[in-house]
């Protein structure tokens, strides 16, 4: 039994009472795993041929709009850096993303667990946003990855600002799945495995468990580049995956004239395709290695 909580957000609840978990997918609209894998787990509970043993099961299309269109995001906002006091509580821009942003986050409140299936928008291996320590941990190893990238400093937006940040900073554990290139939808069956041992682990479900993973490396964001209005170009052979490593002072490309430079030895992430780049908005991160 699945009942509709809200625009394109289900549930279904178990006979027991325990823990609620959440599964977003789409929340950048063109990122197939993660809107398929939330299809599939619906029409699973929408049949009589799943049921949950206790707890609560939450899933949403995070931004319809940017999935109907088939596009990252509408106009440039990116729903995925509206989860801040500023949008939430007030009205700073009046955006869909903004009232998206709320719904999604009451839902985000009440759920023990998020999990937000994302992919890259150029190639990278799977691997998890989140926040390392044991509660996360217990979340995360679920999930076919070997790396975890971490922001504790917040240089992905300057403040809490993503889904599971909030989960986060709401009492609650949140964490990004980052499942590889948005067009790749190979490890849909993978994603899906994972979130069935995640439930059972929960004790959502009752089945057998899943495979865990543990030993990640960990990767910390410690600066972006941003989009000037002098332009930006990656150096030749740069910023085509994530993951590509760089050491301190490598051209990483060029704005305008004068070359950019790599701040920090580490690893190039989510450098960003052309059409996807705002003005006075990072382009591309640059992480350390940190375990
Ligand atoms: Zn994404």
């Amino acid at each position: 039994m699945l009942d509709l909580i809200g625009d394109n957000i289900w549930q279904t609840t178990g006979e027991l009472p325990g823990p609620t978990l959440c599964v977003l997918g789409g929340v950048h609209g063109n990122e197939l795993t993660g809107i398929e894998v939330v299809k599939r787990i619906c029409a699973d509970f929408a049949s009589s041929a799943r049921g949950l043993q206790s707890g609560r099961l939450i899933m949403a299309f995070g931004n319809p709009l940017a999935i109907e269109q088939g596009t990252r995001f509408v106009d440039g906002r990116d729903l995925n850096r509206y989860f801040t006091d500023t949008h939430l509580l007030g009205i700073l821009d009046g955006s869909i993303e903004e009232s998206r942003a709320k719904e999604l986050a009451q839902v985000i409140q009440q759920s023990d667990i998020t999990v937000d299936i994302h992919s890259t928008n150029k190639p990278s291996m799977p691997f998890i946003s989140s926040r390392v320590d044991s509660e996360h941990l217990q979340v995360y190893q679920w999930f076919n990855a070997s790396v975890v990238l971490a922001d504790p400093n917040y240089v992905l937006a300057g403040e809490p600002a993503t889904t599971d940040e909030y989960a986060d900073r709401m009492g609650r554990v949140g964490v990004c799945v980052e499942a590889g290139d948005a067009k790749d939808v190979t490890r849909i069956t993978s994603v899906l495995q994972s979130i069935n041992g995640l439930m059972t682990h929960m004790g959502l479900v009752n089945e057998p468990g899943g495979e865990h993973f543990t030993g990640h490396q960990v990767f910390t964001l410690c600066d972006s580049i941003v989009l000037t209005s002098s332009g930006f170009v990656f150096a030749e052979g740069r910023g085509a995956r994530s993951f590509e490593s760089v050491l301190k002072g490598d051209v990483v490309g060029y704005a305008g004239k004068v070359p950019v430079l790599a701040s920090a030895d580490g690893v190039l992430v989510f450098p960003k395709l052309p059409e996807h780049q705002v003005l006075d908005k990072p382009l591309c991160y640059i992480a350390e290695r940190t375990q």
